[in-house]
């Protein structure tokens, strides 16, 4: 057997698919966000991110830096050992208060990544339930689903969002049985957000447990940051709350939030918590920190809505197919998966924009698309560069103009003063 030989023909055929990746090699610029260097063939050049998860570019805040600075010249740079043996930092402690109290829960607990905190999460507590039951949405995060699986436990899909499908599941398995309803609030590659209210009716109706997903919505909805939930008083609703400290508090890390008894339970059975290093002090407090400035300041929220919503209509009124989002989120169809990874090394290459294509599996096949993450640092001018190098690279490579949706309607009329980067440190 020539086991080499197996790897490079697995290799091949993400290329044969135009789905092989490639990262792009960066260095983030404290103070000019959103810009950053870019090395490529020997060669180093300054361009614009447009496609971050540091939403707020809390990443490069101030504050968090320097609590970061500040902890790990204090307390070095690892936990030093899991939580059980001498890795549960008192910044780590700390930080796990402030997420229970974001989303008023009793308790909250951290894991290296929101990743790990849905698998660990949704696994241990299905595993938990004597024969449950678990209700998953068909557009789930992959970390979602590894937890779904690695339970064991048997699931059915709803349709996207679809309140009826899932009723008639919840019907055909009967009040007794365990159940678990899971579902994100902010879809992130569409941009769309969960009927969180109807679906935790049907939580209450038929006795079924809820386990909402974040991720794309903590820090910027609600007026604390406490996502979607918050932002429609539903935060009592849901049974566990899950988020990541890496998107929009600009840091690394996940959680889940809910009861002391659940959150009691996934921290004394999930090997995923148990069996692995807690997150170093200087991450802890870094990201207690930007928590706890986005729970008193809406400048960064409002920012970024505004700037969103502008670039969406922008877009638009070029001709440019933007999809329907209800939210921060702005994709721009493409449709195929060369034509939108060709579009791509064209913005990076000739205009200085990142964009990095987002296509099958991310994605189903046919929608492949750009995704675009505007935030409260890409100014008016920005997007106006980034209209012209979209129109430019459309009409270079033929891809289809039109409307693939309405845009959204303007979160917020207001006019808000841009923030201005500041040096860290
Ligand atoms: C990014 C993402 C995660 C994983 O969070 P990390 O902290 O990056 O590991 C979980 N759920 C969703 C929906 C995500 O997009």
């Amino acid at each position: 057997m020539n086991y080499q030989r197996f790897f490079e023909e697995a290799i091949d055929q993400l290329h044969a698919e135009r789905r092989y990746r490639v990262f792009a090699d960066l260095e983030r610029i404290v103070g000019k966000f959103p810009r950053a260097l870019w090395r490529s063939n020997g060669r180093t050049q300054e361009i614009t991110v447009w496609c971050s998860n540091d939403y707020l570019g809390m990443g490069q805040h101030p504050d968090v830096v320097a609590a970061f600075q500040d902890a790990a010249g204090r307390m070095g740079s690892g936990a030093g050992g899991t939580r059980n043996i001498s890795g549960t930092s008192n910044p780590l402690v700390q930080l796990e208060a402030e997420l229970a109290d974001l989303h008023g829960k009793e308790a909250g607990l951290v894991f290296t990544s929101g990743f790990i905190s849905n698998e660990a999460g949704i696994s241990t507590i299905a595993r938990l339930l004597p024969n449950c039951l678990i209700l998953s949405d068909e557009l789930n995060h992959a970390s979602m689903i590894e937890g779904v699986r690695r339970s064991g436990a048997e699931k059915k899909i709803f349709r996207h969002n679809d309140v009826a499908h899932l009723e008639s599941m919840l019907q055909a398995a009967g009040r007794e049985r365990a159940k678990l309803i899971v579902f994100e609030s902010v879809y992130s590659m569409d941009g769309d957000i969960s009927p969180i209210k109807e679906i935790a009716d049907l939580a209450d109706k038929y006795n079924a447990m809820t386990y909402i997903d974040e991720v794309h919505a903590v820090g910027m909805y609600g007026p604390r940051g406490g996502g979607i939930t918050e932002r429609e008083g539903l935060a009592d609703r849901i049974d566990i709350i899950e988020g990541t400290l890496a998107k929009a508090y600009g840091t690394l890390g996940g959680y889940i939030t809910g009861t002391s008894a659940i959150i009691d339970a996934v921290r004394s059975y999930a090997p995923g918590f148990i069996f692995t290093t807690a997150l170093p002090p200087a991450l802890a407090a870094a990201a207690a920190t930007s928590i706890r400035h986005l729970k008193n300041s809406q400048a960064e929220r409002d920012a970024q809505q505004q700037q969103a919503t502008r670039t969406k209509e922008i877009l638009a009124d070029a001709g440019l197919p933007v999809m329907a989002s209800q939210t921060h989120i702005v994709p721009v169809l493409v449709g195929d998966p060369e034509l939108c990874k060709m579009a791509s090394d064209r913005l990076l290459g000739v205009h200085g924009l990142y964009i990095q294509p987002i296509n099958y599996p991310t994605v189903p096949r046919g929608t492949e698309r750009l995704r675009i993450t505007p935030t409260p640092f890409h100014s008016d001018a920005l997007i106006a560069e980034l209209r012209d190098a979209l129109v430019e690279t459309w009409d270079a490579l033929g891809i289809p103009y039109g409307t693939a949706g309405q845009p959204a309607v303007a979160e917020s009329e207001r006019v808000i003063p841009l923030l201005v980067p500041k040096s860290g440190g």
